[in-house]
């Protein structure tokens, strides 16, 4: 048994923080948490006790929804939109990939970063080619970090310019997951069909029979740019909307759990099917930013009850920095709140999407409550606010709205602590 002191910050419900001020956190060995308290708990005198003194300790952070294999173009082609930026950055990044030296040092780069910024769990759209996801998947494992990894699924395209055939495309996928499903605890595979414009309906029945088969969860991208919603309609004219091609090919939630990026155009009738299917949603706010896509009706699916967290969506995203991404967040929001008045993100709402929101995804992870996985993080405050007069939920939102990787100074993982991951390559 373990005993954790310190300023524990988290969010069980999104409306407010629950804050305890040099509070306990007791861990048994399995990294799971026994009881959190204001008062020592009993048996502390014989407990190994770690006391993080005055520092703020926070849920580690998920990122829902990022594309590893992109890394290399974070911050660049933000004058496109979705299908020009695709076509000009996305797509040829995968040729940097024909070298395995520099696969392995994109991805110790990304992995590193991914620690530095407290991303202890993330959702992985991984890439087309077979060999990158082995050497990711491989990685990953080696990191300590928590990941869903899929390959991505792009076999559908009009002219059949630089697209896999979907007989290779379900041969890697088949391969990667008899290599490396139930390989990991922390690293799992995830059917990744890219988005219903980029597969054949013969890969998209097949992602839906796959993730049943070997009960797999399942991601995609859903109404992201308005372009992209026309060419779905306009292919798929028997479906009155993009979610419904989904569900007419058995891959939109109920018994496979799915997490759908963007959700920026959904009808009332997808968002109705969100809601009754138990799909999750990852909001990539700078990514809807950069691309021009438009803003997610965020407090709609707040209210609804519809499962939401964040997603860095590297790198039509610019930054895995988890604060950043809550910021753009809570701005987006007030843009809407602008416009059409609806009540805008608050500091816990928008750190509830990064923690539990997102976390429970991967199970009990995200907060700090009995039966939790004790995956978080120990934040430093920034200078100003070290020198004292702030409350801690002021020092949090100081965080929330100010914070940086420099002041995370330890990552716990199932109540270890998980130290710089270091590649040698
Ligand atoms: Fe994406």
């Amino acid at each position: 048994m373990k005993v954790f002191k310190g300023n524990m910050i988290y969010t069980k419900e999104p409306k407010r923080f629950e804050i305890l001020e040099q509070g306990y956190v007791t861990v048994d060995d399995t990294g799971r948490i026994v009881s959190v308290s204001k008062e020592a708990p009993e048996g502390i005198e014989t407990a190994h006790v770690v006391d993080f003194e005055n520092h703020m300790v926070i849920p580690g952070f998920t990122d829902l929804h990022l594309h590893p294999n992109q890394y290399p173009n974070d911050g660049l082609g933000y004058n496109y939109e979705l299908m020009e930026w695709i076509e000009n950055y996305a797509t040829p990044v995968n040729g940097l990939y024909k070298n395995e030296q520099i696969t392995r040092r994109i991805f110790s780069a990304l992995i590193e970063d991914l620690w530095r910024y407290g991303i202890l769990h993330s959702v992985q759209f991984g890439a087309l080619d077979l060999r990158t996801n082995d050497i990711l998947f491989e990685m990953m494992i080696d990191s300590g970090l928590y990941c869903y990894l899929g390959k991505n699924h792009t076999d559908y395209k009009k002219d059949r310019h630089e697209v896999e055939t979907t007989q290779e495309s379900m041969r890697c996928a088949q391969y990667l997951i008899d290599k490396w499903e139930g390989k990991s605890p922390r690293v799992h595979y995830i059917m990744t069909p890219s988005f219903a414009p980029g597969c054949t309906e013969e890969m998209m029945k097949w992602c839906g029979e796959m993730s049943r088969k070997y009960k797999l969860p399942l991601q995609s991208h859903l109404d992201e740019n308005k372009k992209e919603v026309g060419m779905v309609l306009d292919r798929f004219t028997d479906c009155k909307n993009y979610a419904q091609v989904y569900q007419k090919y058995h891959m939109f939630g109920n018994d496979i759990k799915t997490v759908m990026a963007h959700c920026v155009y959904t009808t009332e009738d997808e968002i109705q099917a969100l809601r009754y299917a138990g799909v999750y949603v990852a909001h990539c706010p700078h990514s809807n930013c950069n691309l021009g896509s438009g803003i997610m009706p965020l407090r709609r699916y707040l209210d609804m009850g519809i499962k939401v967290g964040l997603g860095s969506d590297i790198s039509a995203g610019h930054t895995l920095n988890m604060m950043d991404n809550m910021r753009s967040a809570m701005e987006m929001s007030k843009v809407l709140y602008v416009e059409e008045g609806e009540m805008p993100l608050s500091t816990s709402e928008a750190f509830y999407l990064a923690t539990k929101g997102g976390g429970s995804f991967f199970g009990e992870v995200g907060s700090f409550e009995r039966g939790y996985l004790f995956n978080a993080l120990v934040v430093e405050d920034d200078a100003v606010a070290s020198i004292g007069g702030h409350t801690l939920e002021e020092r949090i939102e100081r965080f929330i709205y100010n914070g940086d990787d420099r002041q995370i100074k330890q990552r716990f993982v199932e109540g270890k602590e998980l130290k710089k991951p270091v590649f040698e390559i």
